[in-house]
């Protein structure tokens, strides 16, 4: 899941990037409304954290924005403390949740969540391929009754793949929404990682779930390969 943070305290703004990333979200991070608008039209995001208060303007005006042109990602806003008419104003203009600073990065983290499931028809807790299930919430996952060992970015990945079952994913596209702006293009890096990701999906002996599809990506499925 690729996010971005708009925020002018770069202090904040970098802080809650690497959180996340840590988590294993993908994370950029822009410094104001033209940075947060071009960031968006450069990449599709999953979800936004927008703070209203932005040197160059409102974040509700790029967020009325946003929403006019059909921007439907999820937005959280984040707002100054007692500023009921900046909460109302951010609702109104599309977000989908508000935080009022200073806030605990774990109440963001679960905000971010809460709204990341919700956003799936119909919201999903728990992800279930074969033997293969995925806790989103507690963010663990297991194979028949042996759990195993991810990474928060391999959590992601699979996390990616589960939410699209059955569909070839291309390199480009999990790099998009699993990886952010430092990826490089040319890096290998999403092919280690699926290939991690496959080893210890297959531990044991256990059938094939992330399958090659030649010249696309890969495809979760508990079907062989056409
Ligand atoms: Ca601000």
């Amino acid at each position: 899941m690729r996010l971005l943070v708009v925020e002018d305290e770069r202090r904040l703004a970098e802080r809650l990037a690497a959180g996340l990333r840590e988590e294993g979200f993908a994370a950029d991070v822009a410094h104001g409304l033209a940075a947060a608008r071009d960031r968006s039209l450069e990449a599709d995001y999953d979800l936004v954290l927008l703070d209203l208060r932005l040197p160059d303007g409102s974040g509700t005006d790029l967020l009325r924005e946003w929403r006019t042109e059909g921007f439907t990602a999820p937005v959280l806003v984040l707002t100054a403390q007692d500023r009921t008419e900046e909460k109302v104003a951010g609702l109104d203009a599309g977000a989908d949740d508000y935080l009022t600073k200073p806030f605990a990065f774990e109440e963001l983290l679960a905000r971010v969540r809460s709204l990341l499931r919700r956003r799936a028809t119909p919201p999903v807790e728990v992800v279930e391929v074969g033997d293969l299930r995925f806790d989103r919430t507690a963010r663990t996952a297991s194979r028949g009754s042996r759990p195993l060992d991810l990474t928060p970015k391999e959590l992601a990945l699979l996390e990616y793949f589960l939410l699209h079952p059955g569909v070839a994913l291309a390199r480009a596209t999990l790099a998009e929404h699993v990886w952010d702006a430092d990826y490089e293009a040319r890096s290998n890096v999403v092919d280690v990682i699926v290939g991690r990701l496959r080893r210890k999906l297959e531990a044991d002996g256990a059938p094939r779930l992330l399958h090659t599809v030649p010249g696309v990506g890969w495809r979760l499925s508990i079907e062989p390969p056409r």
